[in-house]
């Protein structure tokens, strides 16, 4: 496992159809390129590492290609596609605004616009980070967007969609990438552990595919250190340590405990927390978090809102079924609000202590639960409520 290669880059996606997670950008593109009906600038937007420039390099290639494949892929044979994949084709250029965003810059590149390709259909413009470009840099670019030569086209990128002011996005087709989902991370990564040897348990994955939070190559280099630093074998365990994430079995008994109104378990369960090194702060969003996803789970309609494989889910739906609706919210709204109010806590420990003795009392005395749905602890009709 020495000198393990950066996955990112040797697992780039290099045709439409290995593209992860963006099959509504990849269809329209393939589409327009079927039909000729290419616009002169496309806008793609969403957030960081989830294959923004990575299509913007399938399509360039694409445009180019001399015999594109029954499927609308590059053949990845023809002289133009093997100088992009050699990343020696004359005819792309990519610009990180982030980094360029004078108007020398801008005015470089305007004046290379005009120079005909050289073999090939079309020059192809990326632009990554273009909310980064200052405003006279984006003037002095604005009259070439407006009327390109015919054989240039313009992939503009952003994470800041938002940033873009009108003049631009009204004269791009706009893209809108979406966080990729974790059962297609997930599946990747199971593509790349496979392909490399790489030993792992599914849970293991499905960890770092939630600590990504939507972003292929995030996933892709967290997997990378792991790689390194377990020597090829990534176990689910030793991921939740490495990344220092708290396992969701501890939520899942600690709704159980809160259900049973066993406060002194809850109280332990969080020293126990704490003891592993985890703050206050991140234990109650955590929890948070797991009573969101109890109350989504108690609906199929809004189960696919839960990240996470079938199993989890199955485990959210039987936790949120014997909790019920009132009882969730409850204490969904008590842990919400101590999680806001956390930071002006003096005593953090007392404070989240104070938070759970709440929580698993509120299950005893849930006037809504006693009048909505039976409950499993028994209760009086004309109990007050537990707390003012
Ligand atoms: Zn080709």
């Amino acid at each position: 496992m020495d000198n393990f290669v950066v996955s990112a880059r040797k697992y780039r996606p290099t045709t439409f159809a290995s593209v992860v997670g963006q099959e509504h950008i990849t269809r329209t593109l393939k589409n327009a390129i079927a039909t000729g009906q290419l616009p002169q600038a496309f806008l793609f937007c969403g957030p960081r590492g989830v294959g923004k420039t990575t299509c913007a390099r399938i399509l360039a290639k694409t445009i180019n290609c001399e015999h594109r494949t029954a499927e609308g892929e590059a053949c990845n044979e023809c002289e133009s596609c093997k100088s992009f994949n050699e990343g020696a084709s004359m005819n792309i250029f990519e610009l990180d605004a982030a980094s360029n965003n004078s108007v020398d810059n801008m005015r470089e590149l305007v004046k290379q616009v005009y120079i005909p390709p050289q073999g090939g259909k079309y020059k192809v413009y990326i632009i990554d980070e273009v909310h980064m470009l200052s405003s006279a840099a984006f003037n002095a670019f604005l009259k070439t967007l407006e009327e390109p030569p015919a054989y240039a086209k313009f992939i503009l990128a952003t994470t800041e969609k938002h940033k873009i002011i009108p003049t631009i996005l009204s004269r791009c087709q706009v893209f809108d990438f979406k966080r990729i989902e974790n059962e297609d991370i997930v599946r990747h990564l199971k593509y790349v552990a496979d392909s490399e040897g790489v030993k792992y348990e599914e849970g293991a994955l499905e960890v770092v595919a939630r600590k990504a939070e939507g972003g292929l190559r995030d996933a892709l280099s967290i997997f990378d250190q792991l790689v390194n630093f377990t020597q090829g074998n990534l176990t689910y365990q030793g991921v939740l340590e490495n990344l220092n994430v708290l396992d969701s079995d501890y939520y899942f008994k600690l709704v159980d405990m809160m259900r049973e109104g066993n406060m002194s378990g809850a109280l332990l369960l969080y020293q126990e927390v704490i003891g592993k090194g985890f703050g206050g702060q991140h234990f109650l969003t955590g929890l948070c978090e797991h009573l969101r996803n109890l109350m989504v789970s108690l609906d199929p309609q809004t189960l696919k809102l839960i990240d996470g494989g079938d199993a989890l889910r199955v485990r959210y739906g039987q936790q949120a079924q014997s909790c019920g609706l009132p009882r969730l919210l409850g204490w969904l709204t008590t842990a919400s609000d101590y999680e806001y109010r956390f930071r002006e806590a003096n005593n953090k420990n007392l404070f989240v202590e104070v938070c759970l003795m709440k929580l698993s009392t509120v299950a005893l005395g849930q006037p809504q639960a006693a009048a909505s749905t039976p409950s499993p602890v028994a209760q009086p009709k004309s109990a007050p409520a537990a707390q003012g």
